[in-house]
């Protein structure tokens, strides 16, 4: 789950770390109580996504007097008048710093990232200095110093030494993926102030808090999500639709993953993309191809890919229902099946059998997953990339 930034500041706030006044200001822009006092002011749009800064999506403004016509400013650039803004007090920035906190896939454990110069081209200007963290010990600042003293003069060093030593205990508490802060403003009196916070926390985590919490990230997400990714959370599994051309039936995020690597290969794009809601797969295959189904209405997209691992359920019942579904209703693409069973689901058919079936039924289906989308790219004509 991402938050949004004023959720995100929230809950740095709540662990102890510094951050601009602010408050969500509506469609009716008064201006917060207390506002009057702050020395300057940033009005900024709620979304999910980066990059607001270019998109004039964040504005600074002299006075409150501007607050009004810039509320309406970014809210016509989202094309939403109703959309809740978040108005800070303007931190006078000495120095803009990136500092993060990530799981590195590779080693399976926290990095911290760290760029001397943050704000909005971070990504293409600096190169981050990564510092891993080992997994056991407690994180401390000394640990952290002789990195980041190649960077930043002593004092400075030091001081974020601190800082970063702070974030894998709030990375470990909250269940987060990321913690990114860009940019930590240093200010003239050396305090460190999180001026923007893109934190996501781990979905598999959600039954360890609040439910209730962050209403505001909640309810952008929902409305990011399209109408069938909306009915997939329905039928109890999760669907991220994508702009490729063929609809990617697959269970579980491992197996979808190495599908869409494979079609890339082949110059193909997944138009979707599957995964479990829940630990285990649930029973969601009828479900799956109902939305397969859909996705393969779309115009761009040229193939079906169904692509089935089963360990001790049947594979006979599954060819079956695979054999059933497709002749309930024409298909609007063509149907491409690979199987990979295990001994346990292959007692009553073997997987060569079940490709036998299926061509029987003049189905193209296959054992070796790479065959299957190598005859993919053949029929539809897609270049290897
Ligand atoms: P993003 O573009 O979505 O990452 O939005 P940010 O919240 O990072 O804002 C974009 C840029 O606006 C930042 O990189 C800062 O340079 C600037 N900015 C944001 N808040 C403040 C602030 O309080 N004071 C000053 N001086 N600049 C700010
Ligand atoms: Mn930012």
């Amino acid at each position: 789950m991402r938050l949004a930034e004023i959720d995100g500041k929230a809950l740095l706030r709540r662990h102890g770390l510094a951050v601009p006044r602010g408050a969500l200001v509506g469609a009716d822009p008064d201006a917060p109580v207390g506002a009057r006092d702050w020395p300057g002011y940033v009005l900024k749009a709620q979304v999910l996504e980066g990059g607001r800064g270019k998109r004039g999506l964040v504005c600074r403004l002299a006075g409150l007097a501007e607050l009004a016509p810039a509320r309406a400013r970014i809210a016509a650039a989202l094309g939403d008048p109703q959309a809740p803004l978040l108005l800070e007090e303007a931190v006078a920035i000495v120095r803009e710093i990136y500092i993060a906190l990530r799981i590195d896939g590779t080693r399976q454990g926290l990095e911290v990232l760290v760029a001397a110069e943050g704000g909005e081209d971070v990504e293409t200007t600096t190169s981050l200095l990564r510092i891993p963290i080992a997994a056991a010990a407690m994180v401390t600042a000394d640990a952290l110093y002789p990195d980041l003293a190649r960077l930043f003069a002593r004092d400075l060093a030091a001081r974020l030494a601190r800082y970063a030593a702070r974030l894998p205990e709030i990375a470990r508490a909250e269940d987060l993926e990321l913690l990114e802060i860009n940019p930590l403003a240093l200010t003239a009196d050396g305090r460190l102030i999180a001026c923007d916070a893109k934190i996501v926390r781990d979905d598999s985590a959600a039954f360890r808090h609040d439910p209730e919490e962050f209403p505001l990230s909640r309810a952008l997400a929902e409305r990011a999500l399209t109408p069938l990714e909306r009915t997939a959370r329905e039928l109890g599994f999760h669907l991220v639709e994508i702009d490729g051309d063929v609809a990617l039936v697959t269970s579980g995020a491992g197996l979808g993953m190495m599908m869409m690597d494979l079609l890339a290969d082949h110059g193909l794009a997944a138009a979707c993309f599957m995964d479990n809601l829940r630990g285990a797969p649930d029973e969601t295959m009828a479900e799956r191809l109902r939305i397969a189904r859909a996705i393969a209405q779309r115009p761009k997209v040229r193939a079906i890919v169904f692509q089935t691992v089963l360990a001790s359920r049947s594979l006979a019942d599954r060819i079956e229902a695979l054999l059933a579904w497709v002749k309930a209703e024409p298909l609007p693409k063509p149907l491409f099946v690979g199987i990979a069973a295990g001994h346990a689901a292959t007692r009553t058919m073997s997987a060569e059998a079940a490709v036998e079936r299926l061509a029987a039924a003049g189905i193209a289906a296959f054992t070796d997953p790479i065959a299957l989308v190598r005859a993919v790219a053949e029929a539809v004509g897609a270049k290897a990339g």
